[in-house]
């Protein structure tokens, strides 16, 4: 079990390369990773008044040369292995919409090197529960749901107009009423429910791009294991681990959105921001009130939020010149979480 708070919340950064578009466009990258010393700075282009570069350190840092694999071993196995030993955990890509987010958590899945966090998540799972010995038994399961407009969405569901509660029990906690959950014997059963959700999540979107820019997915494996004690009893722990694809943090007042499209940007907001702030009163340790309701993401996953469980936050960032504004923003929201 974690000591300290601030041991339960690590930050990342990664920063992806320069695209075609980009490169063609003769874009400059504004980005200097140092991964050995987990700093990044950013230039200010043209800058007049002589700015200096912003410079931030975290955690870690990953460059625009970055593994999955390495990524992975790096920042999400410590907290799948926490799973497995019966705790709680958290995952979430953050960033403007095109640094990365789906690519860092599922990636592309019909190519081994470049799977993401989530089919990375799945062969290690199944790995460990392979090598599991004797009386061990295991039981995964999942869910994948979406919270759009702060309204939740089973994405295993065959009706994709049905919305969810999320309700709270004092002997389960925090849960999603009525939420799919299937059980999985392997990672290619995992693969397909992914595919499945997927395939829903787009359902009713008139705009996939839009829609997943202004989307949380949150994918969850809960894996039980019933072991026997010393006193021949069996004992069950039970981990969860989310995984989670966040809506686009760009400033939506910059897209020029009116009416129906402003409301729903507000609540994107409003949800990036308390996430912020349940996670850096969280690291903070000093704060009696953790703003878990204020928003329907940090509400259901507060009990894997702080307490005995650990978070990773990846904050995605682009590598360009033209951005380099979202990208300060980026980086000194990850910095608060820190
Ligand atoms: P987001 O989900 O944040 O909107 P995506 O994951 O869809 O962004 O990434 C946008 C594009 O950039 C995709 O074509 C993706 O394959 C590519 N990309 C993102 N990160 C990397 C990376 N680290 N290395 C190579 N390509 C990347
Ligand atoms: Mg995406």
């Amino acid at each position: 079990m974690p000591e300290k708070q601030d041991d339960c919340v690590r930050v990342c950064v990664r920063c992806r390369p320069l695209n075609d578009t980009e490169v063609k466009q003769g874009c400059t990258m504004c980005v200097k990773v140092d991964e050995v010393r987990g700093s990044i700075e950013v230039n200010i282009p043209n800058s007049h008044h002589g700015e200096p570069p912003k410079k931030f350190t975290f955690d870690m840092v990953f460059g625009p040369n970055s593994k999955q694999v390495d990524l992975y071993n790096q920042a999400a196995r410590p907290i799948v292995d926490f799973v497995l030993e019966g705790y709680n955990g958290t995952i979430f890509a953050y960033g403007q919409t095109g640094t990365g987010k789906t690519f860092t958590m599922e990636g592309v899945r019909a190519v081994p090197e470049l799977r993401g966090i989530i089919p990375n998540s799945f062969a290690h799972i199944f790995g460990k529960i392979a090598k599991a010995e004797g009386d061990t038994r295991f039981l995964v399961r999942v869910s994948y749901l979406e919270i759009y407009n702060e309204e939740v969405r089973d994405l295993l569901h065959k009706d994709q107009n049905q919305r969810l509660e999320v309700k709270e029990r004092p002997d389960v906690g925090v849960y999603v009423k009525d939420l799919s959950a299937f059980a999985v014997n392997n990672a290619d059963d995992m693969d397909r429910i992914m595919t499945l959700g997927n395939k829903n999540r787009s359902v009713g979107a008139t705009n996939m791009n839009l829609h997943s820019s202004r989307s949380h997915a949150i994918f969850s494996v809960t894996v039980e294991c019933s072991e026997k004690g010393p006193d021949g009893k069996h004992h069950v722990r039970a981990g969860k681990l989310h995984l989670v694809d966040l809506a686009g943090s760009e400033r939506q007042a910059k897209t020029g959105a009116t009416g129906q499209r402003l409301k729903e940007a507000t609540k994107i907001n409003l949800s990036l921001s308390t996430l912020g702030n349940v996670i850096s009163s969280l690291v903070d340790g000093k704060s009696t009130h953790i703003p878990y309701r204020n928003s329907k993401l940090t509400r259901l996953l507060q009990d894997s939020l702080g307490g005995n469980s650990k978070t990773a936050m990846i904050a995605n960032i682009g590598p360009a010149d033209y951005n380099f504004d979202e990208s300060i923003s980026s980086l000194r929201y990850a910095n608060r979480a820190k």
